[in-house]
């Protein structure tokens, strides 16, 4: 007789009554060693009443324990593509990290070539280079894998009864893997890729298991791979600072058009914060330039590991850094706070071992606007001055904190 215990196993994506172990067939999948011993040993307790407690606890100790391993691989390989630098690295985490972890016969993604972002990324010259046969761009592979995901869901289940022709658009003829998931990789309604994960075992991705947690994943595979491509832009474009890494004012000016554009379009708050660091003379005239310089590294470093992935982070001037988030005047506070904090607890040191005490003043504004895409410049523009004299009523009330101006009535085509 079927049990809590053993049912999600069986779970179906649409089964309203499980509310628990939601991810519970695909943990067990992507843990073979485990997986195997706890599918035997929960076939045997199928009948928990005849079970003794003691052995149901360690059953579900076990399971615990499990679920939570592979969550932990999970996040390793989550962090490794967040932290990706370059495309390269970002493929290499993918094709040979991500299966190794997780003993997956092959991964392979399809990219959409005419995707914006991934124009240059995926020219011919581009990919002849990188010389990775699991990166695929074809047209047919496209098609292939988007009527397999039907509604912009993943597909999974055997090969073998797949379409002949579907399979061989996807795969090529080579080394056709037993089973797979197939995961679009979609920030908004269109996929700009598909990633395949596939094994040799027929029966580790079948119909009906859930499907949530490597959905999840996808979406961060989504949001590191915009993250890769912008950082490869920055490089080609010329537009890094080379001294923090962080983009140029240059590449912020463009950043802060697009996003001013996507605001509108989607009638979604952006925000900005102006940062600049307090005394920073008197760390040159006190330490030397040299420290200086190292001093303004930790601190752009440290910005950005207070935004979100997708945000955008500067060197605007000298010391000055720009930061332009998705989010309203309220999230823009939150993140400012967060900035001044890291900056205030940075452990820098000068020659001798002596701490070097650095603090910043933070402009914040946000918008909500409402006008046409023609007057995003405008706007963007607007935003950026409003913080920066922000960020002088910082200076001017002691430094080390925070400001927002209340912002103008007259400003008609934002609220
Ligand atoms: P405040 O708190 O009012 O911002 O004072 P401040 O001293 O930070 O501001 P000020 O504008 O007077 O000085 C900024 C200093 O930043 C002067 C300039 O030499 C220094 N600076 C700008 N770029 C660099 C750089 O690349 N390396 C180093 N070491 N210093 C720089
Ligand atoms: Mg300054
Ligand atoms: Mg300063």
């Amino acid at each position: 007789m079927p049990d809590r215990l053993v049912k999600p196993l069986f779970y179906a994506r649409d089964d309203p009554t499980l509310k628990t172990s939601q991810n519970w067939p695909l943990l067990q999948r992507l843990g073979p060693p485990t997986s195997l011993r706890l599918r035997a040993r929960i076939d045997n307790v199928t009948n928990l009443a005849q079970t003794p407690l003691s052995d149901r606890l360690r059953s579900l100790v076990d399971t615990v324990q499990h679920n939570e391993r592979t969550l932990r691989r999970f996040q390793n390989v989550e962090l490794r593509l967040i932290g990706a630098q370059d495309f390269t690295s970002f493929l290499d985490t993918l094709f040979s990290h991500l299966p190794r972890e997780f003993s997956l016969a092959s991964v392979v993604l399809w990219l959409d070539d005419r995707a914006p972002m991934l124009l240059e990324l995926l020219e011919p010259g581009a990919l002849h280079a990188l010389d990775q046969a699991n990166l695929r761009t074809s047209r047919e592979g496209g098609l292939a894998a988007q009527g397999l995901c039907d509604a912009g869901r993943p597909w999974l289940g055997k090969l073998n009864e797949l379409d002949e022709m579907a399979r061989r658009a996807f795969f090529g003829d080579v080394d056709t893997p037993a089973s797979a998931i197939l995961l679009p990789l979609a920030a908004s309604d269109t996929a700009s890729g598909y990633l395949c994960l596939c094994s040799d075992d027929p029966a580790r991705f079948a119909e009906g298991m859930a499907t949530d947690i490597l959905e999840r994943f996808a979406s961060i595979v989504t949001a590191s791979l915009d993250n890769v491509a912008h950082r490869e832009r920055l490089k080609q474009l010329g537009m890094t600072d080379s001294l923090t890494g962080l983009a140029n004012r240059r590449y912020f000016d463009e950043r802060l058009r697009e996003e001013i554009m996507r605001a509108v379009r989607y009638g979604v708050p952006v925000a900005c914060l102006f940062i600049d660091i307090d005394n920073f003379k008197l760390i040159n005239d006190t330490y030397g330039h040299q420290t200086g310089d190292r001093a303004l590294a930790a601190v752009a470093a440290c910005v950005r590991q207070q935004v979100r992935l997708g945000d955008t982070v500067a060197r605007y001037g000298g010391e000055e850094f720009t930061a332009l988030l998705q989010g309203d005047r309220a999230d823009a506070l939150t993140v400012a706070e967060r900035v001044r904090q890291a900056v205030e607890k940075l452990d820098l040191q000068d020659d001798h071992g002596e701490r070097i005490a650095l603090t910043v003043s933070v402009g914040v504004a946000a918008r909500t606007i409402t006008g046409t895409p023609a007057e995003a410049a405008v706007h963007g523009h607007a935003m950026i001055e409003e913080a920066d004299r922000a960020m002088y009523r910082a200076k001017r009330n002691g430094r080390n904190r925070i400001e927002a101006l209340v912002q103008a009535a007259s400003n008609s085509a934002a609220r």
